[in-house]
Formats: structure tokens, sequence, C-alpha cells
């Protein structure tokens, strides 16, 4: 657990939470700014700063329960889409330094847009950033 994380206090039951599954390296609660009804938030039990530093196995649970609760939602809240987020470092929009995953469902009526159109990019470009990546 690390200091002042307000999602490690609610996984030791410190800061009041919705809580809607659980299980032994996970929990699953509700967002309190909801982009959509029934948004919610996978954590790992675990405290993590983000993506670049969450294990391997911390991930891959959180990606199982974020697909579980993804079902769940489907289910039991008729959404007609789910996405997945996870926002690594504040320029990722990253505000709560625990790992997380959010499960939002989605309704072919809800307000949220793309934010960004698709737009084309130049082949040059893509290729080089690409060379980049590889590495040479
Ligand atoms: P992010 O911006 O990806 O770090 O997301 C953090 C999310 O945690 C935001 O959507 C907040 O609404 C949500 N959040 C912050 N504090 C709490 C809390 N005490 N209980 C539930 N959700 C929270
Ligand atoms: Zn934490």
């Amino acid at each position: 657990m690390a200091d002042d994380c307000i999602f490690c206090k609610i996984v030791a039951g410190e800061l009041p939470s919705h809580n809607i599954q659980e299980d032994e390296h996970t929990i699953a609660f509700m967002d309190i700014n909801p982009w959509t009804r029934g948004h919610a938030l996978v954590i790992p039990r675990n405290h993590s700063k983000n993506l670049y530093e969450v294990p391997e196995e911390d991930l891959a649970h959180t990606a199982s329960a974020s697909k579980r609760l993804a079902l769940t939602m489907r289910d039991r809240l008729g959404c007609d889409g789910v996405n997945l987020l996870n926002c690594c470092e504040p320029a990722a929009w990253q505000t709560v330094f625990h790992m997380h995953m959010h499960v939002i469902p989605r309704y072919d009526d809800d307000p949220l847009k793309l934010p960004v159109p698709p737009q084309p990019a130049d082949q040059g470009e893509l290729e080089q950033v690409a060379r980049e990546l590889r590495g040479g």
C-alpha cells in the first residue's frame, strides 16, 4: 500500500466505494465522475503507479477482470458497447496514480464523441515513426 493513495485506501476499505466485483487480485468499483451510466474502474489490489510500472501479472489480472465487467455491463445494464481506457501519466490524462482501467459502457444514444476525428497520415511520416519504434 502506498501512502496517500486513494485507490489503496479503497482496497483497504478505508475510503467508501461502490464495489461491483472483486477477486484475489483486483477490485472494480464505480467511478465517482461517470462519463456514462455504469462507468467503473478496475484496479489491481497491489499498488503500482501506472502502465509503465505495473507488473505484467497485475496487468493481466486487470485485463481479465475488465473483460468480465464488460460482459456484466452488457448483460445487466444492456449497454450497446464498451470502451476500455487507460491513462498513463498526466500528458495522457492520468490524475490518480494507482494503475486502473476505465470500463465505460456505451449506449447508442450516449453523448460521448471521439476526441480526435480520423485523419489519414502522411505515408512517409508513418514509415519514419515506425522506424523509430522498431529501433533503427
Ligand atoms: P484517470 O484520470 O485515468 O487517472 O482516472 C481517475 C478516475 O478516478 C477519474 O475518472 C475519477 O473520477 C475517479 N476517481 C477519483 N477519486 C475516486 C474515488 N474516490 N472513487 C471512485 N472514483 C474516483
Ligand atoms: Zn495505490
